[in-house]
């Protein structure tokens, strides 16, 4: 697969970009992998994004009932129109993933650019589909599925959690990729499901969970104290009023409790605890 990727690159005069994020997996055993995880029978609709020089696309295509594939940069496009000419159950799309609006599809597989791992993840977090499957920065992967109290446990965690459930399936050494990342990789696998706790105002949580671990080695007391005019702009109370209205409002395990030691539950009550004072 090395030698393929390599082939039409060179065929086409192409130079791939690190600093794009266009590092192709020429290990056929991996994407099989990744292929295999989301379960992908000829029933499925499958997106992908960022196909760069198509290695995975050609498998999905054999996989999958339907795939669309989606790369911004037009000199790999040429490459993957013409790799896919004979596949009729694939389409090509031209375009930034973050910027376009997503075709239908129930299974996304992809090898994302690493640059854009948290936006394109919260994109597709607002959309309905299975599961997905998906090659992030093995650092970017562990944010993903850290537990409370863990160094990596915070923001990004506490939101996908709320909308998915997240697992970390595979390490995947630079080797594997051509050219060689820095870094290594992780094969992180998204089930959407309902969330699993109640929030009366969910924009009210994403500024509790913002807030608090903007200051994540503080006490919550502390914490929601620095950050009170930030999850409410338009309140008018003064300092004291604010001290008084958090030590009345919130029992005392989460008034001492450190913010990394909250539980999505646990920020959840909190949220729902400090409905507009
Ligand atoms: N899926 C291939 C290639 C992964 S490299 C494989 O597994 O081998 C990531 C690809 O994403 C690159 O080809 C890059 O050009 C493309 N890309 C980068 N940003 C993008 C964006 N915003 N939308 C769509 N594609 C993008």
């Amino acid at each position: 697969m090395l030698t393929e990727t390599k082939r039409l690159l060179c065929r086409d005069g192409i130079w791939l970009d690190r600093r794009l994020g266009q590092n192709q997996v020429i290990d056929a055993s991996i994407l099989k992998k990744m292929i295999d995880y989301a379960e992908v029978t000829k029933n499925d609709k499958v997106l992908e994004i960022g196909a760069g020089v198509g290695n995975l696309t050609v498998m999905l295509a054999e996989a999958a009932g339907t795939v669309t594939a989606i790369e911004r940069d037009k000199k790999l496009i040429r490459i993957l129109k013409e790799r896919l000419k004979g596949r009729t159950n694939v389409k090509v799309l031209q375009g930034d993933a973050l910027e376009m609006e997503l075709p239908e599809f129930n299974k996304i597989v992809s090898n994302l650019p690493f640059s854009i791992s948290s936006r394109i993840t919260f994109k597709l977090l607002g959309l309905k589909f299975d599961i997905a499957v998906l090659m992030f920065q093995k650092e970017f992967a562990e944010r993903l599925v850290a537990s409370p109290g863990s160094k990596n446990y915070g923001r990004l965690t506490v939101n996908v959690y709320y909308r998915a459930k997240a697992e970390l399936l595979d390490e995947v050494p630079p080797s594997a990729f051509f050219p060689q990342p820095k870094v290594s990789s992780a094969i992180v696998r998204l089930k959407p499901r309902q969330p699993p706790f109640e929030i009366k105002d969910e924009q009210l949580f994403s500024r509790v969970v913002r807030a608090l671990f903007q200051h994540r080695n503080q006490r919550v007391r502390n914490a929601l104290l620095h950050s009170f005019s930030e999850i409410f702009p338009k309140t008018k109370m003064t300092k004291n009023e604010i001290k008084s209205f958090i030590g009345s409002t919130l029992p005392g395990k989460f008034l001492e409790a450190r913010v990394p030691e909250l539980t999505p539950e646990d920020l959840g009550e909190i949220t729902n605890l400090l409905t507009s004072p």
